[in-house]
């Protein structure tokens, strides 16, 4: 495994007021892979991708992107550096259309006709965002909507994409094409940190898992071994 480190995170610490949700977290992820980052809930997983795409300020530690340090700095300025968050939940804005919600994506380029490309793009990638794209987003389906909030996390072109659960609500069926679509911008190069309930599924297309519990990393390695590892899972699952 000779590709080069895209992100390195050291010893980093977070805390809301009195809670420490994380604990000296270390992982890396190198150009072109998926990591899974898997653990029950609260064991801090969502935190740890806010503090890489600075949503949270961590209160110690090192971030490193492409070896330049960021912890700490503005998220706009994390996202211009090359790292998209599409946060649990979406974040997409249910009283704007959707190609409002898409063009969000892009505030933080200021190249306009650059922009209108790499929409156009994204359009012709997406049909089904393209066939509603002046609908008000909140009409769109469960999946549609994880779809427009993964494309609009495209627009920025990021080497690194931070995905917080993206198969929270959604059927089996639509799961996996969320997962193809996941896949496939892979496949184009972005490397992706992907935190998930669903383990299975996360280790099934991870090239490298870490499990959180209790605001720590637990377990790190190949996914099929992790996965294979019934007591680790039953352990910090508690599947
Ligand atoms: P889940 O899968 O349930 O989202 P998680 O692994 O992503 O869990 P986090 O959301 O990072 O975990 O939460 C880690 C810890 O920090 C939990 O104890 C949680 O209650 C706490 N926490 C998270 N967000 C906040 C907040 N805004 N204010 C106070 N405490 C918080």
């Amino acid at each position: 495994e000779e590709r080069p480190v895209i992100l390195s995170v050291q010893g980093v610490v977070a805390r809301y007021g009195p809670v420490e949700a994380i604990r000296q977290i270390d992982l890396a992820v190198h150009e072109g892979e998926v990591v899974a980052l898997i653990g029950a809930n609260g064991a801090g997983k969502s935190t740890t991708l806010s503090s890489i795409s600075g949503l949270v300020r961590p209160a110690a530690g090192t971030i490193l992107l492409r070896g330049e340090p960021i912890a700490g700095l503005p998220p706009q300025t994390i996202m211009r550096k090359g790292i998209s968050h599409v946060v649990e939940g979406r974040g997409i804005f249910t009283q704007l259309s959707v190609l409002e919600n898409l063009q969000l994506g892009a505030y933080a380029r200021d190249d306009r006709a650059a922009v209108r490309e790499t929409l156009a793009t994204l359009l012709d990638r997406f049909p089904r965002l393209a066939e509603r794209k002046d609908q008000n987003a909140g009409t769109l389906s469960g999946g549609e909507q994880q779809m427009l909030a993964i494309a609009r996390a495209l627009i920025s072109r990021p080497k690194l994409l931070l995905l917080d659960e993206p198969s929270m609500g959604l059927a089996p069926t639509i799961v996996e094409t969320v997962f193809d679509l996941i896949r496939d911008i892979n496949r184009n190069g972005t490397a992706i940190l992907l935190v998930e309930q669903n383990a299975t599924l996360a280790l099934q297309m991870a090239d490298h898992a870490y499990v959180m519990a209790n605001g720590r990393i637990v377990a790190a390695g190949d996914p099929e071994t992790l996965g294979a590892s019934d007591e680790t899972l039953r352990a910090y699952l508690g599947g």
